[in-house]
């Protein structure tokens, strides 16, 4: 066998090593061996790759290492919970630009001569180039570095209209001579072009399912750059990461009762105008020292965590409580709804943070049937996922999402700090509802004085 075989070899134990790391990340009681076993799979298949016999030098590779490894740790330390989404998008940008990189050379190296490795490298440089823009004008929306609010213009329509026709049409000439450098240099342009175009008429509050798509299409460069350079790890790789990405923006589109064509192209669609919602009724606010009382002879406790409690960073004071509870005799589970907070998995992931134990996690499709039985729903920093309209209200923005249906606990506490709306910015009729008690106030703050109730009373 010579070395490339055994090259090809490392790399299929690679995928493998991926394909069982995703399966981990499924659940969060596996996901941290799932992390690990895709790292390992990444680290052999770049010490396999280091040994292959065309790299001629290592100085550019150390010094390219070097720079992004340190660039990338720096980021990630830095980057709170809440920028997960906005980093996430970054780094998929340059992993697009990076197959952008990849194709150039190969194209510089090796005028393409099959029409696999023609329509692999156009494909590349079209999808690289669409994920590189598309990607920074995400990150830029989340960070507020731009507006978030949809971007529009004057023949919007007809620009990305003639932008997408003059790529596509650049293809025939890039077929028929394909060594001719200013058609590749065209398409490459128009693409990046495209993802700015693209991504501009979608509101930030839409961010995370595009970036979701992104993810998508990062895979799928990497796939058709591994065409172009006959690399099976990248085919293999990229069409994994490229078929997550799309399960994954139906999974969130779904959750949100939205189409994704509706989350790409609704700016331009005639906005359903957003009601004010059917809420009516009193406001009942109650006192964390009130609350503790019905708290203490709670047999059952279900706490529904949302957005607030990221923005609170309230995940250890929650823990705390939950294990309270508890030791008071209360059976206590959180409830996870899939599109809680502004990122997939955003809820498990800080309550994973805080040590929550993973069995009192529960799905959306597991709890709701409970519901009638337990004493007491704890509702903290979420607003749309637990709002009754999304199941009766045929005007609401959010009719048709599945909530967490709260509201049929005997008693529903809401900590959140005013009588705002949340992400869909519409009223919820939760709040006014007899068996609601509002707890205003940060859902750290309330939190930590249940606890304090708590301990002071043993
Ligand atoms: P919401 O965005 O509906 O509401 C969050 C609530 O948290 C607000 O009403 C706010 O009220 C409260 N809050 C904010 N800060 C604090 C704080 N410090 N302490 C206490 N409360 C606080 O949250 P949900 O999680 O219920 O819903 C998520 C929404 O995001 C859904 O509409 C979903 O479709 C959408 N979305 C989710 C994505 C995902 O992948 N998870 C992606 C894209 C969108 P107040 O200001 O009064 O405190």
């Amino acid at each position: 066998m010579n070395h490339a075989s055994w090259i090809n070899i490392v790399y299929i134990i690679s995928c493998v090593l991926f394909a069982f790391g995703l399966k981990f990340l499924g659940s969060p009681a596996t996901a941290r061996q799932g992390n690990w076993m895709s790292a390992l799979g990444m680290l052999l298949a770049v010490l396999a790759t280091l040994t292959a016999k065309e790299i001629i030098g290592f100085q550019w590779i150390i010094l390219g290492g070097t720079i992004g490894a340190s660039l990338g740790a720096f980021v990630a330390m830095r980057a709170a919970m809440t920028q997960m989404p906005e980093m996430v998008a970054l780094l998929h940008g340059f992993g697009g630009l990076a197959s952008v990189f990849v194709d150039w050379s190969a194209y510089q190296n090796h005028t393409p001569d099959t029409v696999v490795v023609i329509t692999a490298l156009y494909l590349s440089i079209l999808i690289g180039g669409v994920t590189f823009t598309g990607s920074l004008v995400a990150w830029a929306k989340l960070s507020e570095r731009l507006p978030g609010k949809p971007l529009l213009f004057q023949g919007q329509q007809l620009v990305n209209i003639a932008v997408l026709a003059g790529v596509l049409l650049l293809a025939v000439p890039f077929y028929m001579t394909p060594a001719y450098h200013p058609v590749f240099l065209w398409i490459l342009a128009l693409s990046l072009a495209l993802g700015v175009l693209l991504v501009i008429p979608i509101g930030g509050a839409d961010m995370p399912v595009v970036i979701s798509v992104l993810n998508s299409y990062s895979g799928l460069v990497a796939c058709t750059t591994g065409f172009v350079i006959n690399n099976v790890l990248l085919i293999v790789v990229g069409a994994l990461v490229g078929a997550n990405g799309i399960i994954l923006s139906y999974i969130m589109c779904k959750a949100m009762n939205r189409s994704l064509n509706n989350v790409l192209f609704g700016a331009f669609a005639a906005r359903k105008k957003k009601t004010e919602g059917t809420a009516k009724g009193e406001v009942k606010p109650i006192s964390p020292e009130d609350a503790f009382l019905i708290l203490e002879s709670a047999r059952s406790v279900v706490i529904t965590p949302g957005y607030g409690l990221a923005v609170a960073q309230a995940q250890h004071a929650v823990r705390e409580l939950g294990e309270l509870l508890e030791k008071n005799g209360a059976d206590v589970k959180y409830a996870i709804h899939p599109v809680a907070g502004r990122m997939p998995g955003h809820m498990n992931v800080l309550l994973a943070e805080a040590n929550v134990p993973y069995d009192q996690l529960v799905e959306m499709d597991h709890i709701n049937p409970l519901m009638d039985t337990v004493d007491v729903a704890i509702v903290i920093g979420a607003n749309d996922t637990v709002n009754p309209a999304a199941l009766h209200d045929k005007t609401s923005p959010i009719y048709g999402m599945p909530i967490i249906e709260t509201f049929k606990a005997k008693t529903v506490f809401v900590i959140k700090r005013s009588m705002a709306a949340g992400f869909a910015g519409i009223e919820n009729e939760l709040f006014y509802y007899d068996n609601t008690r509002m707890i205003f106030g940060d859902a750290k703050d309330i939190a930590q004085k249940l606890v304090a109730e708590f301990k002071s009373a043993v």
